[in-house]
């Protein structure tokens, strides 16, 4: 049931939770099995729309709006709630992680900035141009473009995010993580050699793709930095569910997507199946022949 007036929930948590990526603060508890994330409408609008699409198993349960003093948050499913000591991976899905509007405007006003090119000097000393250097500063669309080529995103069509496992170690280093093999390599530290967790995932993942290829949502929505989240524990149960939905926006109609079609800016394509077949491909060649 979505309820869209804002309801009250205890911030009550009876199991640790983790948190892989996005900002801290972002998140709270709600009562067990519950999730509140900070309100964005974007977000809001797809989770109320995917509560009726055949996506729907795939997604966290939406339950409306909360507020909480000032704060107003999503309140949703928490995915990990049913799990014990679970391992997890957040998989940012797509070719690129900003929106064509992003870019729009961030040349609409070019300023040059100083931050940015810090940013990308402390990663990589021979990024910028013999100009830029000279400015000691980048404009924004050239840093989000360079951005994309750091990890897999460009060359695959996804990045790892962040891996927690079991033990407790978690991984948020990943964003030179670019080649396939290193991408495997993670993979195969995450799944630790456990065939019946793989064999779960890819399973998971290809029923997943089925469903994307039919659904009136995917085919409709420009979907930029949204994850998959994998979980899994020593049971060996394995799952996989979409998450992340503030970077997802509904197209200019009629304009649809595949989903797999290289970006051409103004085609909206956001390579997201791209990567997903990517993401099957490799872990498929993990199972032993
Ligand atoms: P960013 O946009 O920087 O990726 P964000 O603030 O939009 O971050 P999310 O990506 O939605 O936040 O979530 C961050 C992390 O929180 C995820 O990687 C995952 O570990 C956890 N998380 C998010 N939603 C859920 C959920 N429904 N159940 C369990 N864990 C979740
Ligand atoms: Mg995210
Ligand atoms: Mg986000």
């Amino acid at each position: 049931m979505v309820h869209c007036s804002p309801i009250t929930v205890s911030s009550k948590k009876c199991y640790p939770w983790v948190q892989l990526a996005g900002h801290a603060g972002s998140f709270q508890a709600g009562d067990c099995g519950k999730l509140l994330k900070k309100y964005c409408e974007c977000e809001q609008q797809c989770l109320l729309k995917l509560m009726g699409d055949s996506l729907r198993p795939f997604v966290p349960g939406y339950y409306g709006v909360v507020q909480q003093g000032e704060q107003e948050f999503n309140l949703m499913d928490d995915l990990l709630a049913d799990f014990q000591s679970p391992s997890i991976m957040d998989c940012k899905m797509g070719s690129r992680t900003y929106l064509e509007d992003e870019l729009v405007k961030a040349r609409e006003r070019p300023r040059l900035r100083r931050d940015m090119y810090e940013k990308m000097v402390a990663v990589d000393p021979g990024a910028p141009s013999p100009e830029e250097r000279a400015q000691q500063a980048v404009l924004k669309p050239r840093y989000m473009q360079w951005r994309e080529t750091l990890s897999s995103t460009a060359t695959l069509g996804f990045r790892i995010e962040g891996i927690k496992k079991a033990d407790g170690t978690c991984n948020t280093n990943f964003k030179k993580t670019k080649h396939r093999e290193q991408v495997k390599q993670a993979l195969e530290d995450f799944v630790q050699g456990r065939i019946k967790v793989l064999r779960s995932y890819l399973e998971r993942l290809k029923e997943l793709r089925g469903i994307l290829e039919k659904s009136e949502f995917f085919r409709t929505h420009e979907v930029v930095g949204s994850s998959l989240l994998f979980v899994h524990d020593k049971t060996e149960r394995a799952q996989v569910w979409m998450i992340d939905f503030g970077k997802t926006v509904p197209l200019p109609p009629p304009l649809t997507l595949d989903h797999r079609t290289p970006w051409l800016e103004g085609n909206h394509e956001d390579g997201y199946l791209w990567g997903l077949d990517n993401l099957v491909e490799i872990l498929s060649s993990m199972l032993p022949d």
